[in-house]
Order: structure tokens, then sequence, then C-alpha cells
């Protein structure tokens, strides 16, 4: 990883707190992308406790950013860096549970915008940047609900369809004519906030912590998965 600039949305908690370090840990310069800058600020600072990389913040809000602002992110990083070697699309919501007849329309298009209509425009607008690399990965975070439907999953697991499919397309299109691949990557559960907001009675103890996942993550992101793209892959074995 040394050497590569990653970019990662929802790196203040879960999952994407934990690659984030570990990209920092193993060399990365780490883009923080996120809506919160205190808590942007704390990653940051424990980024700088490692005493690697110097990490950088990018304040974005995946659900009120307008076109302005993902110019802005995309011009800021292309004149920091010049390039962009990694984007992880890790932040998302889980909206609710509910059945599809009962389902809040609000919150269906919210979760459908952060998790899906968000990664779409970040990845366009940070495309540019992501050609500039010699050996660039984008990783798309998907789940087990986005493989097979599950009732009462609505928007959130519709959105892992959307993501699965999204990053086969862009992975098409993007295979043989440049140097950028795309994967989406299973997780599995692990112990966060929004396993808890799915699961509130479950012992959060049977659950992986975050840090026991990120090799995949690291493997996605770096030079371990040169030439692999259009791929979907699990991060633990199916329970
Ligand atoms: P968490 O809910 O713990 O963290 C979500 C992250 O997304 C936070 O950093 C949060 O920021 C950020 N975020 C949410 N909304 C926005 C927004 N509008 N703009 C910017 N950032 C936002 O999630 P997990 O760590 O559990 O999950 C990470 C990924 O893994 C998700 O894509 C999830 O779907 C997937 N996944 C998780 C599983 C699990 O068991 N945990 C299982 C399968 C898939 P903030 O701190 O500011 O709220």
């Amino acid at each position: 990883m040394a050497g590569r600039v990653i970019a990662i949305t929802g790196p203040t908690r879960g999952i994407g707190h934990a690659v984030a370090l570990a990209c920092a840990r193993h060399g990365a310069t780490v883009v923080l992308v996120g809506r919160n800058v205190k808590k942007l600020e704390a990653v940051h600072a424990e980024i700088a406790a490692l005493g690697r990389e110097e990490a950088t913040i990018a304040p974005f809000d995946l659900e009120k950013a307008v076109a302005n602002d993902y110019d802005t992110l995309s011009a800021a990083l292309l004149e920091r860096y010049g390039r962009l070697d990694g984007l992880l699309h890790n932040a998302s919501l889980l909206g609710m549970l509910a059945p599809i007849e009962h389902y809040d329309v609000p919150t269906f298009y919210r979760v459908m915008h952060v998790n899906v209509t968000a990664a779409f425009a970040l990845t366009q607008v940070l495309l540019p940047a992501l050609k500039r690399s010699a050996d660039a990965a984008v990783v798309f975070t998907s789940s087990s609900v986005g493989r097979k439907g599950r009732a009462y999953w609505g928007a959130y697991s519709a959105s892992k369809f959307a993501v699965e499919g999204l990053a086969q397309v862009l992975a098409a299109e993007l295979d043989s004519t440049t140097a950028v691949r795309v994967n989406a990557l299973n997780p599995g559960p692990a112990r966060t906030a929004m396993r808890l907001q799915a699961y509130p009675a479950e012992n959060p103890e049977t659950l992986p912590q975050p840090e026991a996942l990120v090799g995949p993550y690291l493997a996605l992101l770096g030079p371990a998965s040169r030439g692999v793209t259009g791929q979907s892959f699990d991060a633990q074995p199916p329970r």
C-alpha cells in the first residue's frame, strides 16, 4: 500500500474506520471522506499518532452534496495528489426494516441516494483522478442481502443489488481500456452500529470486530488484486 492514495467514505466508525487505519498502517495516504468534521479530525489524529503518511480530511455529506461539492472534492484531490489509486465506497445507510408494502417512501429515497446514487456520482467525478493512477482500484461495499433478497430489508437490500450491478457495469466499461479495476466486497456480519441497528437482540460479542476483516479490503485496494475486476467477494464464509 506504500505510496498509494486511497479515498474512503465513512471512515469515522465501524468497518470504514478499521480499513482507513489499516491502509495508513500499511503506508497509504488516506483521504477521509465523511460528513462530520469533528469525527474526521479524530481519525486524522489517530493516523497521525501512527507516525505514517498524513491523512487528508474531505468533508462531504453523501446525502446533501450537490454537483459543486463533487467538483470541489475532485479538484482538491487532483491538485493535492495528482491522482487517486484507490476508492472505497463504504459509507451507507440501513434505513428501516419493514415490508415493501409499508416501506416509508422518503426513507427508500434516502437510502438509494446515499448507497447508490452518491456512490455513482462520486465515482464518476473521481474517474479522471483514478485514470491518472498506474494501478487504480475501486471497491463497492455489498452485503449478503445484495446477492439474495431478504424479507423486510427493503431499500437497503435493493441498494446493495444496485451497487453490485454498478460495479459490474463500470468494471466492464473500464476493463482493457484503463488500469482501473472495480470489484464488490461483502464484509459479512461485523460488530458495528449498523449491525446493532439491524439486529438489536443479537449478542455483539459473537461477531468479529471490523479490525478482523480488513485483509480483503487491503487486497482489493492494493496491488495484490492487480488484474482482478468485475468480481464479487465475501470477506467471511457464509454463516
Ligand atoms: P456504520 O453504520 O458503523 O458506519 C457507517 C459510516 O457511513 C459512518 O462512518 C457514517 O458516518 C457514514 N455515513 C453514513 N451516512 C453518511 C453520509 N450521508 N455521508 C457521509 N458518510 C455517511 O456501518 P458499518 O461499518 O457497519 O458498515 C460499513 C459498510 O459495510 C456499509 O456499506 C454496510 O452496508 C456494509 N456492511 C456491513 C455489515 C455489518 O455487519 N456491519 C454487513 C454487510 C455489509 P458518521 O460517523 O458521520 O455517521
